[in-house]
């Protein structure tokens, strides 16, 4: 049975992150959020912009994650990255950057140097993913899903494809390791495509359109950067685009626990939360220059 809808709206004004990212911010926002979207906790998203060629470094400087993961996605541009537990690389266009911050992780996010000096369009999505209380303080870790590992399930008629980063589609497992249930896919339609995406009835379910127009489970056409979030009333959201279009769909079982979040960590308590001050002020998590 198709979901109802339970709301469609936009992200809220353009923000900086750091001087690289000029992102609208989709949720938390209202509070409800934190219990709508679990165990999605925020969602940031730089639309396309063109970047003018730069020597400067654009981004956003080392600082603190604990608590949750950090999925970052690159549909247009690159990102350099590099974090305290010796991980670094580049996310290019197609390619995520599954970063599992746990007890604790030091990182940069900025331009890639040949991007910032050649300009270019920037387009952009991160996404927190909140960890259960038994998972929080988990080693650090990251997963480069590049390109060519992120699976991709093409739909009937040569409609577009349906890749799967995380979770499944039509028996196409995503390679993305998650702690808690998750499916998310990136959805990249032809005109006139139609996909169906059963997903579990009390997985929190929303979808991002990023570029196109895409009518769902009975919407009017929505354009790009409207959010559809879902009621958890059924097990299948339809996508029915009329245009080139792509759209991420995000659903997840929900983590019900309480949640206390600081800036950089989201925790279960205010404890919890102070003791990663402490840390962090401490220098457990480690170090890294910029
Ligand atoms: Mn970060």
């Amino acid at each position: 049975m198709k979901r109802s809808i339970e709301k469609v709206f936009r992200g809220a004004p353009e923000h900086w992150v750091g001087d690289g990212f000029h992102v609208s911010n989709y949720f938390p926002g209202a509070t409800d959020f934190q219990k709508r979207m679990s165990p999605f906790f925020l969602m940031d998203y730089q639309k396309p912009e063109l970047f003018e060629p730069t020597g400067r470094r654009r981004g956003v400087g080392t600082h603190p994650h604990r608590g949750f993961e950090t999925v970052s996605i690159a549909f247009e541009g690159a990102v350099a990255h590099r974090d305290s537990a010796g991980n670094g690389g580049v996310i290019r266009p197609n390619e995520v950057q599954w970063m599992t911050a746990g007890k604790g992780i030091l990182h940069n996010e900025y331009h890639e140097e040949g991007f910032a000096k050649a300009g270019g369009v920037m387009h952009f999505i991160q996404i927190w993913v909140n960890l259960p209380r038994k998972n929080k303080l988990a080693a650090p870790h990251y997963q480069a899903l590049t390109d060519g590992i992120i699976a991709a399930a093409p739909l009937a008629g040569g409609k577009g494809l349906v890749r799967v980063i995380a979770g499944a589609y039509e028996g196409v497992q995503g390679p993305a390791r998650t702690f808690t249930p998750v499916q998310m896919l990136d959805l990249r339609l032809k005109p006139e495509a139609r996909v169906r995406l059963p997903t579990p009835k009390d997985y929190n379910t929303a979808l991002l359109v990023l570029t196109g127009t895409v009518k769902t489970n009975g919407s009017a056409a929505l354009s790009a950067g409207e959010c559809v979030l879902f009621r958890n009333d059924g097990d299948e959201v339809v996508v029915e685009s009329s245009a080139d279009s792509i759209v991420m769909f995000l659903s997840g079982a929900p983590i019900d626990e309480p949640l206390v979040h600081y800036g950089p960590f989201v925790m279960n308590s205010v404890d919890e939360i102070n003791e990663a001050i402490e840390d962090f002020n401490g220098g457990k998590f480690g170090a890294l220059s910029d």
